[in-house]
């Protein structure tokens, strides 16, 4: 395979990164994956044992690594694709993706950077977040906290899944959240509430981390009363939001929201000419595997029509 100028430079191996890549090589553009992680991106970091419920075509369910695996494999067995993992540091205009090691140049780019857990930025947070000190921010090794005090901070999905996920496995669960009412599923949130096991306390702020090599407790503040208090615990799971994957775009032009999330139309364009968003990364978008996937879909259709620019191209936009 050439590699001068690729059809697709995608920067991103996550769900929309290898699902948008699948669907340009059935357009036969000859396709590069650039990814700097861990291929498969929050499925396979955040949740792989996970059962995913809401990817159609699995009645039974399965599980986020399983999903990963059957992407991999198949842009990995397609022959045009190549995929290399290299950490992209800048995309410039005119289609230049710049990574550690080589530069590359695409006919498009396309920008499946996704997001990562959010920091919560309080004391002894970052003394303890490394080399399993007890401060995490998802579950991905269940058996890490068997027979162990945990403490989940957060009102949404990912902190009520941690909490019912570790319920049979932790000695106790303590749940915070800031608010008075969680945001989570309130199927979730009922089980949880169910649960003998997992103490919920709302209005409820983490203020500190403490301990000498390890987690040892934490400084917990009720923001109704002002009242403090000291909870034991062993280990923290810091669930409080996602933020996006900014850094190699910042000088590129595109257009984003405050908050960093890329601006598109219904086609997966953002309002740099050739450059395409897919997957969590774009702003609105519903954080779901599924529609990972359809972006993926839709920007390759209409990469092709960029590229090859055939006699029907645009019909589906009149
Ligand atoms: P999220 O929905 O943004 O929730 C983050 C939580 O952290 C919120 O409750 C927020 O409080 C809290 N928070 C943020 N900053 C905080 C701070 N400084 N101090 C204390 N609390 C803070 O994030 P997520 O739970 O990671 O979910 C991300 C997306 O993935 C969501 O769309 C979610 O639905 C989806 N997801 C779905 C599933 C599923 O389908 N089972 C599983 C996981 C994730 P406020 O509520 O006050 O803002």
């Amino acid at each position: 395979m050439d590699d001068d100028v690729w059809d697709v430079v995608i920067v991103g191996g996550g769900t929309a990164g290898l699902t948008t890549a699948i669907m340009c090589a059935s357009r036969k553009l000859k396709t590069l994956v650039l990814e700097g992680g861990v291929w498969g991106g929050l499925p396979a970091t955040m949740y792989p044992s996970k059962v995913i419920p809401n990817y159609p075509g699995f009645p039974e369910g399965i599980s986020g690594i399983e999903l990963v695996r059957k992407w991999i494999r198949g842009a990995r067995d397609n022959p045009h694709i190549i995929m290399k993992r290299e950490r992209v540091l800048k995309i410039e205009k005119g289609g230049v993706v710049k990574t550690e090691e080589n530069e590359y140049h695409g006919k498009t780019v396309v920008i499946a950077t996704g997001t990562r857990p959010r920091e919560l930025g309080i004391p002894g947070e970052a003394k303890f977040n490394r080399k399993d000190k007890g401060v995490y921010y998802y579950v991905t090794h269940r058996e890490k906290f068997i027979d162990n005090r945990v403490l989940v901070v957060g009102g949404g999905d990912t902190a009520v899944d941690a909490a019912l996920d570790l319920v049979d496995l932790a000695k106790e669960i303590t749940i915070i959240h800031r608010k008075d009412r969680f945001r989570a599923l309130d199927e979730n949130v009922h089980r949880m509430e169910q649960s003998s096991n997992i103490t919920i306390l709302l209005n409820t702020e983490l203020e500190e981390i403490k301990g000498t090599d390890k987690v040892e407790e934490v400084i917990l503040l009720n923001n109704k009363t002002g009242e403090k208090k000291v909870l034991p615990v062993d280990m923290v799971v810091l669930a409080v939001g996602l933020k996006p994957h900014t850094e190699m775009f910042t000088e590129l032009g595109v257009e984003t929201d405050d908050r960093g999330y890329i601006i598109t139309d219904r086609m997966q364009r953002t309002n740099v000419e050739g450059v395409f968003a897919v997957g969590d990364i774009v702003k609105g978008a519903f954080r779901l595997l599924i529609v990972g996937a359809a972006h993926g879909a839709v920007a390759s259709q209409k990469i092709y029509e960029y590229i090859r620019k055939p006699y029907w191209a645009g019909e589906d936009e009149k």
